[in-house]
């Protein structure tokens, strides 16, 4: 294994770090177009997942060198903002096409630095390119609007032409748990419409934005128009965040950082995607085995570290025992393991602190009277795919976030049961329903608060082809194609006074 999880770089990107004196690659930062080190000289240190061995130092980024970064993007944004569209469409292309080429050493990284089993990775390569190529596709339809004003009597004199302009300078946060695709999430689209961008990756897994930042750059992207500033949230998100040139925070993490932002950001455009509590209701018409497929996958994906992810399941009693006997079955034949065996499909929680976490909400459950069905232990990071019944309504595990392939059934009464247990969650994300009966998965889907409603399927949200975001405390604003182009442009309105050319409000027919 550890032979694997030799960081390998292709030497033509390979500007991006030098060796240190243990042996062990060097990460810079990127402001302003330079690949330089932190000003305080200071690294932090990269485990992997699987091994815990240190697989890279990355330099440690400071509020200066967001400063810098800041700096840099207000000093580009009108140069990118004046370059053609169809110019910034091609330098995406070809850091897409760049993506492509040097896929291998962006897999091996995501399995060293998050833990991800292959598959995982090459689907978020899929995934991160597919987005990139379908933004490149939506940015070609921003025309704005043409209102014509003699729809109202207050406006008969003037027309408005209501047209899309870039927000200017984009702080792009993001998680650990999808470390490519996340910031091609945010970036691909800030570019496209024409912003500057200063992005902090997670501590965790801050590598895979580096080579993104270096590729964009060999696809010709101006100086300054992407910085990226790894290093503490509270130390370069803080300042990233309270920084007046700033203009838009587009962050993706968790409810607890995603609550403090509105405070910290003044008067600034927030896109926020926190954290999530799907529920997945199965009524008594449902196909089971259909449901039982669906709701595994929905747990176990990427070792249940997704917002996305089912973390509690709401049966119909009457069904409850047949869905556990199925999925049961399930959770203890899924391969739980290195990310490095083949057949693994569910690999290691990110870190100690996340592991401590799934299994304290694991144990809490089972002290408050839930049965076990499958899994609850770990063998280092990696959490065995764990089924916890009979949860009860007072478990943490029922309302707080897990983040682990974890799944507590909840079973319930009715329709009516369903809907209050998963509403009362602080939560508003996802949420599935597993039924036969058109007109109650209707009233089921409408009763949700929620942003998303998935009906037999698990929620996934793929490249972003339908608007994806929170209710409640799991956001502001939406995620998608088009949605994510207009969280990162603000609109104009410019109204023509059309009397100079005689055409007075007074023109039209007079009412007797
Ligand atoms: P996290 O701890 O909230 O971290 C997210 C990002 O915020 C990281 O870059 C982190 O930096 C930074 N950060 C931490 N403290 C900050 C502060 N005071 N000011 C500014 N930035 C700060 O989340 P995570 O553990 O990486 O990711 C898991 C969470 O993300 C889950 O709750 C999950 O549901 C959520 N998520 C949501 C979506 C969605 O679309 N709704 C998608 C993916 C993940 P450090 O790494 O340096 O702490």
């Amino acid at each position: 294994m550890a032979a694997k999880e030799k960081l390998e770089i292709p030497a033509d990107i390979s500007d991006i770090y030098e060796i240190g004196p243990t042996g062990i690659p060097r990460f810079k930062l990127f402001v302003g177009g330079r690949w330089r080190w932190s000003s305080s000289g200071d690294f932090f240190q990269i485990r992997s997942p699987s091994t815990r061995n240190v697989i890279a130092d990355v330099a440690k980024g400071t509020r200066d060198d967001v400063l810098d970064a800041i700096a840099a993007a207000v000093s580009t944004k009108d140069t990118i903002r004046s370059i053609a569209a169809i110019e910034r469409i091609g330098f995406l292309q070809t850091a897409r096409d760049l993506i492509l080429t040097y896929s291998e050493c962006i897999i091996n990284l995501m399995m060293m630095e998050g833990g991800k089993t292959r598959d995982g990775a090459q689907g978020e390569i899929h995934a991160a390119t597919e987005r990139m190529r379908l933004t490149i596709e939506e940015a070609k339809q921003i025309y704005g609007e043409f209102i014509p004003g003699d729809w109202v009597e207050d406006t008969r004199n003037k027309i408005a032409l209501i047209i899309r302009e870039p927000v200017g300078v984009v702080a792009a946060i993001t998680p650990f748990n999808y470390p490519l695709f996340s910031p091609i999430a945010k970036i691909a689209p800030a570019l496209i419409s024409g912003n500057a961008i200063v992005h902090k990756p997670a501590t965790d897994a801050p590598i895979t934005s580096l080579i993104l930042a270096r590729l964009l750059q060999i696809a010709g992207i101006p100086n300054g128009a992407i910085n990226v500033v790894p290093g503490p949230g509270g130390d370069v998100g803080d300042t990233l965040i309270g920084n007046e040139r700033v203009n838009a925070v587009s962050f993706t993490g968790s409810t607890s950082v995603g609550l403090t932002i509105p405070c910290k950001a003044g008067m600034k455009k927030l896109h926020l995607e926190l954290g999530g509590k799907a529920a997945a209701i199965v009524l008594e018409d449902a196909d089971l085995d259909l449901a039982a497929e669906k709701i595994t996958t929905g747990t176990i994906r990427n070792s249940g570290q997704r917002c996305d992810a089912i973390s509690r399941a709401l049966p119909h009693k009457a069904i409850a025992d047949e869905l556990a006997r199925k999925l049961a079955a399930r959770f203890q034949a899924i391969k739980a393991g290195s990310p490095w065996d083949a057949d693994t499909e569910v690999g290691p929680l990110i870190n100690e602190r996340a592991l401590e976490k799934v299994d304290g909400l694991v144990k809490d459950a089972l002290q408050r009277g839930a049965s076990l069905l499958a899994g609850g232990g770990h063998r280092e990071l990696v959490y065995e795919p764990t089924l916890l019944d009979n949860v009860s309504l007072d478990a943490r595990i029922t309302w707080e976030e897990i983040f682990g392939p974890v799944l507590p059934i909840i079973r319930v009464k009715d329709d009516e049961e369903a809907i209050e247990i998963a509403n009362r969650s602080e939560y508003g994300l996802d949420s599935a329903i597993f039924t036969n009966s058109l007109y109650r998965m209707w009233k089921i889907a409408k009763a949700l608060q929620v942003g998303t409603v998935t009906v037999n399927d698990l929620p996934t949200h793929g490249v972003g082809n339908f608007p994806f975001g929170g209710q409640k405390r799991s956001g502001l604003g939406r995620e998608g194609l088009r949605y994510s182009i207009d969280e990162l442009t603000v609109i104009k309105t410019i109204s023509i006074n059309l009397e100079p050319a005689g055409m007075s409000k007074k023109i039209g027919i007079k009412r007797s």
